[in-house]
């Protein structure tokens, strides 16, 4: 019977945990034995405790490294717990296989089996359970107009109060997929007057159904790819892209960013130019910050930057561990119904042909099994070598 240990997350800033108890139970129930590393649901809230009434073993790291069959996470395993993995040990978490090429090679090189659920098929209906990307995203836009709310100095809502009366604040979000609609009701909720904006025709009438508005660009860019995901603008759409949003942006109070194409950096929407033109007291969340940039010139991830002006450019960075306990228990359910389709007969059974392994199973056997997952490795080892 297939063993599944869940570990403390070893990035000290990340405060989720891959299960929580009732993903535990839903393994168990699923006739699975769990284990888990004792304090690994403690930042998230979860108490030991909860984890054994779930019918889960609560044991020390070792315990939990040395009896587990799958290892569930929800970032990639350092380098001292994969150096712990023995042949035929499974992983399963965000593992980034198309970012993380040393990591993916290292995990074939010891036999290890590496699932990723980065890599899901999101528009199965049957994958949508496991849809982690989807409930993390959702996590973070929520989370990103509480982080501008906090930063900014005014009202949200209309208040007509005996002193006085403060007008909505007004809040555009640029990239309408999971993150960008879930920012969208949240700002709705705390009473703002809220845009949205994204390339992809479709995008329009989920904004406007959140009761936002949509805004149309004159460019007329329709940038439509494939998996519903949005295509790379050529040099052209992206000159008129930002020419034309920088007037939409400027009048705005606050500006959330969640832009992204899949496999390429995220494209630059708000020009450090465009922030000069905004007033004083305005706030910038730009969710798609990372070390490669964001949508914002100059964002950083976990940073705020304070701009000549007075408007403020906050670098959003992991979100999720801020909202820890809602995020793992989304995790949770996530990872279960994975896990719980991958096993058969209480054992990891690898099938090659199901739709949903082609996606998730990264490495195998001792080999790289995924093609995008080996064409990145490749890449990056003849990047070594040159
Ligand atoms: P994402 O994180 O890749 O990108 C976020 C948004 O940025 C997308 O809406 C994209 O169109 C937009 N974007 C990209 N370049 C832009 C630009 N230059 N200007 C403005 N906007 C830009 O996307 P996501 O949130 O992961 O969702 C991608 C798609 O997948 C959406 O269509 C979503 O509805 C769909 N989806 C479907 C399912 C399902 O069918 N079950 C599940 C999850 C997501």
């Amino acid at each position: 019977m297939l063993t599944v240990a869940a570990l403390k997350e070893s990035s000290p800033q990340e405060r989720r945990v891959a299960l929580d108890p009732d993903g535990a139970k839903r393994l168990v129930s699923a006739g699975l034995q769990v284990l888990v590393e004792s304090g690994a649901g403690a930042t998230a809230w979860f108490a030991d405790e909860g984890y054994v009434e779930a019918g889960a073993r609560v044991v020390d790291r070792a315990t939990a490294i040395g009896q587990a069959g799958l290892i569930v996470s929800v970032g990639a395993p350092d380098a001292e717990l994969v150096g712990q993995l023995r042949p035929g040990q499974a992983v399963l978490g965000m593992l980034g296989p198309l970012t993380n090429p040393e990591l993916i090679r290292e995990l074939a090189a010891r036999g290890v089996t590496g699932i990723s659920l980065d890599g899901l098929p999101r528009t199965l209906t049957r994958a949508q359970s496991m849809d982690a990307l989807s409930s993390q995203a959702s996590v973070a836009g929520y989370r990103a107009v509480l982080l501008a709310a906090e930063h900014y100095d005014r009202f949200f809502p209309l208040l007509m109060t005996a002193a006085g009366t403060s007008k909505p604040a007004t809040v555009l979000v640029l990239g309408a997929g999971v993150a960008g609609l879930q920012a969208i009701g949240t700002a709705r909720r705390l009473g703002a007057t809220v845009s949205g904006y994204d390339v992809r025709p479709a995008a329009r009438d989920e904004v406007k159904s959140l009761g936002a508005k949509f805004i149309e660009l004159k460019a007329g860019i329709a940038a439509a790819g494939e998996g519903g995901y949005a295509r790379e603008l050529t040099a052209e759409e992206r000159a008129a892209q930002q020419a034309e949003l920088a007037e939409h942006i400027a009048r705005h109070d606050i500006v959330i960013t969640t832009a992204q194409v899949p496999g390429r950096r995220p494209p630059v929407l708000v020009t450090a130019e465009v922030v000069a033109r905004m007033r004083p007291g305005s706030v910038v969340v730009d969710l798609a910050a990372s070390p490669l940039g964001g949508n914002v010139e100059g964002s950083k991830p976990g940073e705020t930057v304070l701009a000549g002006n007075g408007v403020r450019v906050i670098g959003a960075a992991n979100l999720q561990s801020r909202l820890a306990t809602s995020a793992s228990q989304a995790f949770g359910r996530n990872a279960s119904a994975l896990i719980t389709h991958l096993v058969s007969d209480g054992e990891l059974a690898i099938d090659p042909s199901d739709e949903i392994q082609q996606g998730v199973l990264i490495t195998h056997a001792g080999e790289i099994v995924h093609a995008g997952a080996r064409a990145a490795a490749a890449q990056s080892e003849g990047a070594v070598h040159d």
